[in-house]
């Protein structure tokens, strides 16, 4: 039975990793094995600051940036093959020149489509590496475009996957000829062949939509932490291994900012009774956490996830009216015009309150569209912390000596919203 590893930036980030990870699969010798990674290390942000100089007016900066892309890929690929680097460097210097050419040729198209054309290089390259260097060692795999299996619209930057078509064009994708699949994270393509993304972090999400279409045994996404915490193991300084958890609670968890697995992740595969595991790929003997129909465990400790940089508008009708359905009704929608998500809403009789991620590009056009026609207050760099299955001591140990500046809750979810100044490095769950 199929089974889907996805790898993510930190376990291909150099060339010391790209081994490690050859090693970790030489242990996982059952087929068919379909192999999603994303780009090195930070390399996407790389890319989306190439763009940024793409589309601006410093040739020599953008020079540089790509530049410096080229340097570091062709260093790993020295690192890693040493005299027999030249036809994988070939591959490289390819890709780089493509990713240069596709620059000058969309810097004055719109920005999405033109990051869309761009961004996802990233995964071309790393796959590229990853599939030359399991050849390498002996374990034999097969490099697929995952433009050529993933079908999309053509919302650029955040594209829907077209599921029928994605189904026909992975069909052959586990046939078992002993070969590993290694294919991209976060792209796709429309039917005519443009490149599209499915949002940052998405690879994630790449991995189920192939397991969905296949049927797959089960998805292991394999991380820098041994399993889903019910907190951020690196901010938290006593989070707790969650064992099982359902899909349901996951898709929570990752909703609120566990960003340990991309939100859209789970749903596909809960269609299809397709257990996700969660992994490290630093320590195999680790259990990991399993995310599947079993929901015995769901809420047996409290979760907490938090969301930094963060930004509250409060947005008053300017005529003293109510901010009445058909108020909500018009400014929600000017917040899905410009791509932008709320982590929290609020109403009030006179008031609307959402807490926004801070997109500058997103946010900037929103907030000056809406001061056009309302009241407009805005305060930036705060906290939103939300708490699953949290109870009125938790919630109350939790905002001690913060300024709670919004708040919403319901039966098993609380969200407090704090100025970050005020809130520490390293947090800690009161018991
Ligand atoms: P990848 O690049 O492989 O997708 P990410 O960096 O996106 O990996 O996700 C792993 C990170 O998620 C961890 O390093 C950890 O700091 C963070 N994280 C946030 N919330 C949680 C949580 N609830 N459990 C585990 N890790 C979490
Ligand atoms: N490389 C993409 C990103 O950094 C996708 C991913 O890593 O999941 O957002
Ligand atoms: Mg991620």
């Amino acid at each position: 039975m199929t089974q889907v590893f996805k790898f993510g930036g930190a376990s291909i980030r150099d060339a010391a990793a790209i081994r490690r990870l050859g090693e970790l699969l030489a242990r996982f010798p059952e087929r068919p094995l379909i192999v999603v990674v994303s780009a090195m290390g930070k390399t996407t942000n790389a890319l989306e600051a190439l763009l940024a100089a793409a589309r601006g007016s410093d040739d020599a900066d953008y020079r540089e940036r790509l530049a410096a892309l080229r340097r570091d890929h062709l260093a790993t690929v020295k690192a890693l093959f040493g005299e027999r680097a030249d036809p994988v460097a070939g591959r490289i210097e390819a890709l780089i020149d493509e990713l240069d050419r596709r620059h000058r040729a969309h810097a004055h198209r719109e920005r999405p489509f033109h990051y869309d054309q761009t961004v996802g290089i990233g995964e071309l390259l790393s796959t590229t590496l990853v599939a030359a260097w399991l050849d390498e060692i002996g374990l034999a795999s097969e490099w697929r475009d995952a433009r050529d299996l993933i079908v999309t619209d053509d919302r650029y930057q955040a594209a829907n996957v077209d599921w029928t078509a994605t189904a026909e064009r992975v069909r052959d994708l586990d046939s078992d000829d002993g070969r590993i699949r290694v294919t991209q994270g976060f792209t796709g393509a429309t039917a005519e062949g443009a490149s599209t993304t499915l949002g940052r972090e998405g690879s994630d999400y790449s991995a189920a939509i192939l397991a969905h279409c296949l049927g797959a045994e089960g998805v292991t996404i394999w991380k820098d932490v041994p399993g889903l915490f019910n907190a951020d193991p690196r901010r938290v300084d006593n989070a707790v291994r969650l064992e099982r958890i359902s899909y349901d609670e996951a898709i929570e968890l990752a909703w609120h900012g566990a960003k340990v697995i991309h939100p859209k992740t789970l749903a596909p595969l809960r269609q299809r009774a397709i257990p996700l595991t969660v992994r490290s790929f630093q320590d195999l003997a680790a259990p990991g956490s399993t995310i599947g129909d079993d929901a015995r465990r769901d809420g047996e400790v409290p979760a907490l996830m938090l969301c930094e940089a963060q930004t509250l508008l409060e947005v008053r009708p300017r005529d003293l009216a109510f901010m009445d359905e058909a108020r909500q009704h018009d400014v929600l929608g000017r917040l899905v015009a410009a791509g932008l998500h709320a982590g929290l809403i609020d109403a009030g009789a006179m008031r609307l309150s959402l807490v926004l991620d801070g997109h500058p590009e997103r946010l900037e056009p929103l907030v000056a569209s809406l001061a056009t026609d309302y009241g407009v207050t805005r305060r930036d760099d705060l906290t939103l912390v939300t708490v699953r299955h949290g109870d009125d001591a938790l919630l109350r140990a939790l905002g001690a000596g913060r300024d709670c500046l919004a708040e919403r809750r319901n039966a098993d979810t609380a969200q407090r919203l704090f100025p970050s100044a005020q809130c520490p490095a390293t947090w800690h769950l009161p018991d």
